[in-house]
């Protein structure tokens, strides 16, 4: 058995109300409305992650990349 996904680890996912308005999957093909304009941002509707992931097996996670740590970031300066 493989390990579950959590769309929270995944690249695709948006919190709100920090990272989007609505919170879900901003994966083009598996948004319910995608605008290509900035400006109508406002009208995008993402996923419904908890429906596309709701067994933890979504093929299209892609694991979110960790920042290196503040140390790290401080000696390559
Ligand atoms: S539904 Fe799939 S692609 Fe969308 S955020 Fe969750 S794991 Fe990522």
């Amino acid at each position: 058995m493989s390990e579950k996904v959590d769309c929270r680890h995944c690249k695709h996912f948006r919190a709100a109300p920090y990272e989007a308005r609505l919170e879900g999957c901003y994966l083009p093909g598996n948004m319910s409305s995608k605008q290509s304009a900035a400006y109508l941002d406002e009208q995008q509707l993402p996923g419904r992650h908890d429906k596309l992931n709701r067994n933890g097996d979504c093929p299209d996670f892609v694991a979110r990349e960790q920042k290196p740590s503040l140390l790290k970031r401080l000696l390559e300066d």
